[in-house]
């Protein structure tokens, strides 16, 4: 067994007898033991895990066609519902809660046989980019265990990096995939909104969420992606599976946005990684054309007066009475003891964002905040049609920064701020990818980010694909 092969060569093993699930279950265990410091997982199902292997051994030894997840161990953000399991959103106010039903995304892992192994660290109901902010402690980067392996979906992140699981499900509604995919040097795709259902997600920012895909293979994430992707009777809002792949060309039309390129929070070591790239691509035959993109001031702050607003009424529920973290203190009234609940259950960045989320729908200031924002949705939603009538792909960083050390950043709205590159996607609800491409001096990775065309993910992939193939052969001329 080797953590770095893909689902097909995995499935190529256990077909031709050198592996079976059991053994592939043994080793991803061990290796979640040996990396129990990271603090990736909150649980780990081992038991249940050995049981499945074994079944699905049995029945692919008596000669019963494999699904497509056969033996795929996976691992899921612990926002993502899995029947009888607990689920918390790495929260106090959901600590020992249980799921009473599955994900949709869940549901379609099981019946193309998946094997779910644990439940994964994040930040505290996904609010966070360095995963700092979980009740159940914080996770490290198995690059650097002094740094931050970035959040929210940072378990999910750490432990596919660190070979504990072939792939795991994370969210992003505002980068929690990807940047955490590009601190961790792995592949984290969020797709378009509506490509999964979110049913049996636990909610932050509805119009924003979208369940994503941390693997080390573009033809991984394809794989799960088809599995999950698709319309579901649960959720209005998921759409038909992403089926649209424009037809092959030899040369594509590649844009990126000037002022994000020379922005001034942006690493100098990272711009000049995908300048030096943007040459590679048009050497390969390709155009790459700079785009002015006068909203880039915009995003950030649009992005957290809306989702707070979201967050606000969603985080509503967590009350004590329906289910969930109840105070044991002694209060006199239903009010009080909705106030006590809250405040011993939510941790400090949810409080922020709720207290936020109520300021700008208040009725003195909606039209000055929450209205605004939307307009600024928008004109991004008109802008961006405008660049996919041109162009195949926008080309942004991930992050403006590799991972920092653990308790460096403070300040939230420095925080805040270095989601740049990120919530531009979500705002508009595009496919986006963060492809592990590149390592500064020190060795610590940062990733390219590639956008296409709303229900485009498909040509996401295979665009993905060609670039990582550009790289690989520049620096391997071999391959
Ligand atoms: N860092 C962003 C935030 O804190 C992204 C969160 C996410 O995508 N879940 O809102």
């Amino acid at each position: 067994m080797v953590s770095s092969q893909s689902i097909s060569e995995y499935h190529n093993l256990l077909v031709n007898g050198q592996t079976t699930c059991v053994e592939a279950v043994r080793h991803y265990l061990d290796k979640i033991s040996a990396f129990t410091h990271l603090n990736a997982w909150l649980e780990v199902f081992e038991a249940e895990a050995l049981e499945k292997a074994a079944v699905l051994d049995k029945q692919r030894q008596n000669g019963a066609p494999l699904g497509r997840l056969h033996g795929v161990i996976v691992g899921l953000k612990d926002v993502i519902c899995y029947k009888d399991h607990r689920i918390s959103a790495s929260s106090r106010i959901l600590e020992n809660f249980t799921s009473v039903y599955n994900a949709t995304a869940t549901e379609r892992l099981l019946q193309d046989e998946a094997i779910i192994i644990g439940r994964q660290n994040c930040d505290e109901f996904a609010m966070g980019s360095s995963n700092e902010n979980s009740a159940f402690g914080l996770v490290r980067n198995a690059i650097d265990e002094e740094r931050v392996p970035g959040g929210s979906s940072g378990g999910s992140a750490v432990a596919v990096q660190a070979g504990m699981c072939m792939v795991s499900l994370g969210s992003d509604t505002g980068g929690s995939v990807r940047q955490p995919a590009d601190f961790c040097g792995i592949i984290g795709m969020k797709p378009s909104y509506g490509s999964i259902s979110r049913y049996g997600l636990i909610a932050y920012a509805s119009s924003f969420d979208q369940i994503g895909i941390f693997g080390k293979h573009i033809d991984d994430v394809k794989l799960v992606l088809d599995v999950i992707a698709g319309a579901d009777a649960f959720d209005s809002t998921a759409k038909q599976k992403p089926s649209h792949i424009p037809a092959r060309k030899t040369s594509y039309k590649f844009c990126y946005f000037k002022n994000a390129l020379e922005h001034p929070s942006l690493d100098p070591t990272i711009a000049n990684g995908i300048d030096r790239f943007i040459e590679k691509i048009t050497a390969a035959g390709h155009t790459v054309e700079p785009v002015n993109f006068d909203l880039l001031d915009y995003i950030v702050p649009a992005y957290y007066v809306l989702t707070t607003a979201e967050a606000s009424s969603n985080l509503s529920r967590y009350d004590g009475i329906k289910y969930g973290y109840q105070s044991a203190g002694k209060e006199n009234n239903l009010h009080e003891l909705y106030q006590q609940t809250r405040s011993e259950g939510f941790g400090p960045e949810v409080k922020r964002r709720i207290l936020l989320g109520t300021f700008v729908l208040s009725a003195g200031f909606y039209d000055a905040y929450f209205s605004k924002a939307q307009k600024v949705r928008r004109l991004l939603v008109e802008k961006t049609k405008e660049i996919f009538h041109q162009y195949d792909a926008i080309i942004l960083p991930t992050v403006p920064t590799p991972a920092y050390k653990l308790g460096e950043k403070k300040d939230p709205v420095e925080i805040f701020l270095a989601d740049i590159y990120t919530v531009y996607a979500n705002l508009v609800g595009i496919p986006a990818i963060s492809l592990p491409l590149f390592k500064t001096e020190e060795g610590l990775p940062f990733g390219l980010q590639l956008m296409s065309h709303e229900n485009n993910d498909l040509h996401l992939l295979s665009l993905s694909k060609l670039l990582i193939n550009l790289q690989l052969t520049e620096n391997n001329p071999h391959l």
